[in-house]
């Protein structure tokens, strides 16, 4: 073995050791192998409900929807790739026909589309913030939001989650001193399920001129409103938002990000936002499809409403087992504590052949591991009933 080599084995041992101890504390990850078969998996032979899905609608599974949509793209004209930034060669048409669709959807002057939500909230508040920036953020606001925030050169403070009075008084104590102040938050929250309240953030708004908002939907898109466009269609606070970002990876079974705002953002992101300039634009044909699946968005009301209640009948049958949540989604969990609580109850629930997994530190603050149940329009309220059936109550641990 010669120096080199040496030396790069005592580097990895810091890996390993690193490694050794996420294991002890149970909170070592690993990439499941799956196979899908509706609103089924099968790993490891095993067939299981999957209650941990974000394909809210169902529609990643709807074999009829994607024949639909083939017969509306030629096959020899399919693009798998763009090739290139859409800054440069990259901006095919389907980028203005679903730019296009989006803005005339949400009624707003501009749309921009990102190749994923992790770009968006990386790459917009990074653009759009400056030393005279103060971003005020809830607490439980998702990674990639923390991640835009660290790479922004705003100051930033986080308030309690969904705590509006402390809020109300950081706004009240710093509005003069700084020249903007962004409010970041999502408006379903994805570990909690809970929701912020959106009018009381857009009264605060407009209290202050200097004060903008800025909302991520990607848990509500497609869940919520009666057009399937979100928590802020069903507030009817579109407008009061400047800057609305859901994804199209969840219930929009498609991938990609956008953003609907006013012109002028919308010019400035392409212009100063690094996720949106340095990299490849999307496939084509992910565009059309996305495209398709909003157009047919508002058709989904019934879907909206039967994952409602299941997520109703969940949240109160969890609730009857002494397990307490805020949730007011279908993003529904149950707190276990320990990791290695959590990582017992899912494989129990695997046992019984229903697939939920355990969400760990660092997703969920040290304590409160927990399952996360995430739940599709594909499941019947037959299946909720099962799964609060196979569910220990608290006292009884
Ligand atoms: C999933 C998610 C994202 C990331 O979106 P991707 O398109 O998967 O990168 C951003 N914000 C929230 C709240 C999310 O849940």
């Amino acid at each position: 073995m010669n120096k080199n080599q040496e030396t790069e084995r005592g580097e990895l041992t810091r890996f390993l050791d690193e490694l050794q101890l996420l294991k002890k504390k149970d909170n070592f990850r690993t990439l499941p192998t799956l196979v899908h078969q509706g609103k089924e998996v099968i790993i490891g032979g095993e067939r299981m409900l999957n209650l941990s899905s974000n394909d809210y609608l169902g529609l990643a599974n709807d074999s009829g929807l994607l024949k639909a949509f083939w017969q509306t793209v030629k096959p020899e004209e399919i693009k798998f790739s763009s090739s290139s930034s859409r800054l440069l060669t990259g901006n095919f048409a389907a980028y203005d026909e679903l730019e296009a669709t989006l803005s005339s959807l949400f009624g707003t002057e501009a749309a921009l589309v990102f190749n994923c939500g992790y770009h968006a909230n990386t790459g917009i508040l990074p653009a759009v913030c400056d030393t005279k920036t103060l971003i005020l953020a809830d607490k439980l606001i998702h990674a990639s939001l923390i991640d835009g925030i660290r790479l922004s050169d705003a100051k930033c403070i986080r308030y309690r989650h969904n705590e509006y009075s402390q809020l109300e008084r950081l706004v009240e104590t710093y509005h003069k001193e700084y020249e903007q102040i962004i409010i970041v938050t999502e408006s379903i929250f994805s570990m909690d399920g809970d929701e912020a309240d959106l009018p009381r953030l857009v009264k605060l708004k407009r209290k202050y001129p200097n004060v903008l908002l800025y909302l991520d939907e990607a848990h509500a898109v497609g869940v919520r409103g009666t057009g399937g466009l979100g928590c802020a269609e069903a507030y009817g606070c579109i407008s009061d938002i400047d800057f609305l970002v859901g994804t199209f990876g969840k219930a929009l079974a498609s991938s990609g990000a956008y953003i609907v705002c006013r012109q002028v953002i919308r010019d400035y992101l392409i212009n100063k936002m690094r996720p949106f300039i340095f990299t490849t634009a999307l496939p084509p044909v992910t565009l059309q499809w996305t495209s398709f699946v909003l157009r047919h968005l508002a058709e989904y009301q019934e879907k909206r409403e039967h994952l409602a209640a299941i997520s109703s009948n969940l949240r109160t049958g969890l609730q009857e087992k002494g397990y307490f949540s805020a949730s007011a989604s279908q993003i529904v969990p149950m707190i276990a504590g320990e990791s290695s609580s959590a990582v017992r109850m899912a494989e129990e629930l695997q046992r019984k052949g229903f697939y939920a997994l355990p969400v760990r530190p660092p997703t969920v603050p040290e304590g409160t591991s927990r399952i996360r149940f995430s739940l599709t329009a594909d499941v019947t309220e037959e299946e909720v009933k099962r799964v609060i059936a196979t569910i220990r109550p608290v006292s009884s641990k």
